[in-house]
């Protein structure tokens, strides 16, 4: 089950610079950083409500964000879900037709199993669904 957005993933060149900017905007400042070397990203967060918006930015040229911002330039990037069992979730989702680029879990930013469809299944957003590590 779906229960809520987890956050919001805008993809940024520099990241020091962007937190500076979203502090601004929110009017406070970032909840949380983290390297993610899986994934080859920095992460900056901002805790806003239930959800929050999460920076992020490519440590190496072929990370999947850099490979973003080189095609379509900065800007919202993913859309996160939190769900219960993110195992039952992938198959629920790839049992109606979804197309799935993990088939299964990996470690994300925060202490959460993420795994993504695929845009093309999804109205061109790219989803995240992710679940707190127990
Ligand atoms: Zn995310």
């Amino acid at each position: 089950m779906v229960s809520k957005v987890a956050h919001i993933g805008i993809a940024v060149k520099d990241i020091a610079a962007s937190a500076e900017l979203f502090s601004k905007l929110l009017g406070k400042g970032m909840d949380h950083t983290e390297d993610v070397p899986d994934q080859k990203i920095r992460a900056v967060t901002f805790q806003v409500g239930e959800s929050s918006i999460e920076l992020t930015q490519g440590t190496e040229p072929d990370s999947p964000i850099a490979k973003f911002i080189e095609k379509r330039g900065e800007g919202m990037h993913h859309l996160s879900l939190v769900v219960d069992d993110i195992e039952r979730e992938l198959a629920r989702l790839k049992a109606q037709g979804f197309q799935l680029i993990d088939e299964k879990p990996r470690l994300g930013a925060d202490g959460y199993y993420i795994a993504f469809l695929h845009p093309r299944s999804t109205n061109g957003v790219l989803i995240e669904l992710s679940q707190k590590k127990s």
